[in-house]
């Protein structure tokens, strides 16, 4: 299909029949393939855009482990693009990681139902838009014929038609293909229930098939730039994972914070107790359960390959997709570590 490398560090360290062995496998598969990707090159350009705040439940977002649930019903978390360059045999490759349509996702079910049953000025104050996908990229000066690919680390709330096209409507990328692990393409396509309320119903609709790469596994994508599986918080979850000045950034919803990552160190109400107590490590992101202990091996994979952050070494270096952000209504909420934004190099005008 295309040249992309597949990494084999993972495979089978999953297969363990005690849980906690297969974290540990894991853990150690990740450690391999960090020391192999920081010997490697880096990419060429990585970005971090804001695009909108949205509300949601803290029961969900810091699961079990905020003790002022019954009073703080709900955080704020921060969706972020972001804008990756790296070289392939091919060339200089343009992706754009986690490109929220907002203006259509509304239409996901849960948050269809949240914002039907809030006052529209609550939901105005609350719900904050920054900028859009289109805004961004003409702001740094990329024509939407640049983008090359789009990638989600999974496609809750994701709505792709505009930047793909269906049958109906032109792309608004016309050369972008969206890089999906196939076990999330085939869930999207037929799903679960308590899936289905996160999904935007007709997201993924009348796409044409060439404009999909369906991968397995995990895999190098060029310099510096790799797709990793890590499954969970849905089953073809995948994590994005960057060569940078600042290390190798990962990025996921697995957990909606770095504070999720070292729960110890959190100041977040109750974070670090609940943890202590359980004696976990991670805290996971729990809107849909039905993979948790998968989510679990996941979160520390992501962390071991992150490894410690060069603006804090105490915290993992990673960089959620949907970062929990403080907000005066939310009290308690507010995460001990917060990564805001990132750069590296230069962008390259194709
Ligand atoms: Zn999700």
């Amino acid at each position: 299909m295309n040249d992309f490398k597949p990494i084999k560090h993972f495979d089978g360290s999953r297969k363990a029949y005690g849980q906690q062995s297969r974290v540990e496998d894991t853990r150690g598969a990740a450690e391999d393939f960090r020391r192999e990707m920081l010997a490697g090159p880096k990419v060429r350009y990585f970005e971090s855009f804001d695009l909108v705040t949205v509300p949601y439940p803290t029961r969900y977002g810091l699961r079990n482990a905020f003790s002022r649930e019954r009073w703080v019903e709900f955080l704020h978390i921060r969706n972020r693009m972001f804008v990756v360059q790296f070289d392939t045999s091919d060339g200089l490759k343009t992706l754009l990681v986690s490109p929220s349509d907002h203006e259509r996702g509304e239409e996901t079910p849960y948050f269809r139902r949240l914002v039907d049953s809030t006052p529209s000025f609550l939901v105005n104050y609350i719900a904050r838009r920054h900028t859009t996908v289109p805004q961004i990229l003409q702001r740094i000066g990329l024509k939407p014929e640049d983008i090359d690919y789009i990638t989600y680390d999974h496609l809750h709330t994701q709505d792709v038609r505009r930047w793909l096209g269906t049958n109906e409507e032109d792309a608004l990328f016309p050369n972008a293909q969206l890089l999906v692990h196939w076990r999330e393409w085939e869930s999207a396509l037929d799903l679960n229930p308590y899936q289905a309320d996160w999904y935007c119903p007709q997201g993924i609709h009348g796409i044409p098939a060439e404009k999909i790469i369906q991968f397995d596994g995990s895999i190098m994508l060029g310099d510096g730039c790799a797709l990793v599986h890590t499954p969970g918080h849905t089953e073809g979850n995948h994590s994005i994972v960057t060569h940078t000045d600042e290390g190798l950034w990962v990025t996921s919803e697995n957990g909606i914070s770095v504070d999720a990552y070292a729960p110890q160190l959190s100041r977040i109400s109750g974070v670090a107790d609940y943890a202590n107590t359980i004696g976990t490590e991670i805290i996971i992101n729990g809107n849909t359960l039905e993979n948790a202990v998968d989510q679990y091996i996941s979160m520390v994979q992501e962390k071991t390959i992150a490894g410690p952050s060069q603006r804090d070494a105490r915290y993992p270096n990673v960089f959620p997709s949907s970062e929990l952000t403080p907000f005066w209504l939310f009290p308690g909420t507010r995460p001990s570590f917060y990564v805001g934004n990132a750069k590296h190099g230069q962008l390259t005008k194709p």
